[in-house]
């Protein structure tokens, strides 16, 4: 396949990059700027089948026109780049205008000059357009692709809680995509991939720890900064769904060959994954983790038996999901972390 990717040199879409190249497909890498184009590029020194474009605003009306000419041209567009990084964020504009308008302009830019080709595009959405999120009670609740984030625009527009605002920027991005879908009825079609935390190991460069993506600093704060001891509080973990990084890739790989996967909507989870069961992985896996990463109460698993969970089911019949297990996502992770750490 001659494929377009958006976000590619982000944490996810590396991923997606490294096993696209290796399958030797064609990809033509999508990010903001010359900088990110040249880290790429170190990245994957040695794949001939790997060119870019640069998209320095995707909000603005025609973006991914001329990343979207190719010769030969493309057969896949997958779409990755949204905001993510809460730290980079001051108001929840810089959430929704980008993941809502960039959305909207690649599909836009694909029926306008790749609608010959282009079969199939690929969006990542996430858990956060599907679950509640403490909106309504969710106690017992097996989530599927029926559910949608009761979020509304205006709450995400009016509040400072950037959490809302993320969660929403997702909804009403994937939401755009389903509609743009069923008012053009355009020459391709579209999958959705709605994956809950994505943790494992980092294929893009990350040279310092203040570089990390969300996720991953999320597991750095609360198992493995120095400042943590073993007496540390157990932390709560958010959302304890998670997918490893390398699966979640893997299911962008599967919607692209897998035909009948066209018009649907799959969540991507491996399932549950507790603080406490993170913290039990880094610490018999990792010796160096015994004096920073909480104790808690090793073998436990603290997850109420009311939790709420997803059904994966469709993703594993249709698209042959499988799982990697768990100790290696965290202990990979971890062992990646501390070698940051030591190198900066
Ligand atoms: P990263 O922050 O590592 O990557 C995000 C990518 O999107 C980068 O390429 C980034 O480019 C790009 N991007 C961010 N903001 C903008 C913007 N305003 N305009 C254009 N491009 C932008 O995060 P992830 O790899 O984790 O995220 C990738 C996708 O996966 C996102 O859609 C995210 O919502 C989704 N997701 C992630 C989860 C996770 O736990 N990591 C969970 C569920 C879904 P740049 O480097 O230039 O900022």
């Amino acid at each position: 396949h001659r494929v377009l990717l958006t976000g590619a040199n982000g944490f996810v879409g590396s991923h997606i990059l490294s096993q696209l190249l290796s399958a030797k497909h064609s990809v033509r890498a999508v990010v903001r700027s010359q900088s990110k184009v040249d880290a790429v590029r170190a990245d994957f020194p040695s794949f001939s089948n790997l060119d870019f474009a640069i998209v320095p605003d995707m909000t603005t009306s025609g973006a991914f026109d001329k990343a979207l000419e190719s010769t030969p041209p493309f057969d896949t567009v997958i779409h990755t780049a949204s905001p993510f990084l809460y730290r980079a964020i001051s108001s929840n504009h810089e959430f929704l205008d980008p993941a809502i308008m960039g959305t909207t302009e690649i599909l836009k830019g694909v029926q306008s000059v790749a609608s010959g080709s282009v079969k199939r595009v690929i969006i990542t959405s996430s858990f956060a357009a599907v679950g509640a999120f403490g909106q309504v009670p969710d106690a017992n609740k097996v989530y599927t692709s029926a559910d949608w984030n009761p979020t509304t625009l205006d709450q995400a527009l009016t509040t400072e809680d950037l959490g809302i605002g993320y969660r929403a920027s997702k909804k009403f991005a994937e939401k755009a995509a389903w509609d743009f879908i069923e008012t053009e009825k355009p020459n391709f079609d579209l999958v959705v991939l709605n994956p809950p935390m994505i943790y494992g190991p980092l294929r893009h460069s990350v040279p310092k720890i203040e570089d990390l993506n969300e996720s991953t600093m999320r597991i750095w704060n609360l198992f493995l900064k120095p400042e943590n001891t073993p007496k540390t509080e157990m932390p709560p973990n958010g959302l304890h769904l998670y997918v490893d990084v390398r699966d979640i890739a893997k299911a962008h790989l599967l919607a692209m060959t897998t035909p009948s996967a066209g018009n649907t909507r799959f969540l991507v989870t491996a399932g549950t994954v507790t603080s406490q069961q993170i913290a039990d992985i880094l610490r018999s896996e990792l010796p160096e983790t015994l004096s920073r990463t909480p104790k808690g109460v090793p073998g436990s698993n603290g997850l109420p038996e009311t939790a709420f969970t997803a059904d994966a089911s469709p993703a594993e019949k249709v698209l042959g999901m499988r799982w990697t297990p768990m100790k290696e996502t965290f202990a990979e992770l971890g062992k990646q972390l501390l070698e940051i750490e030591k190198a900066q």
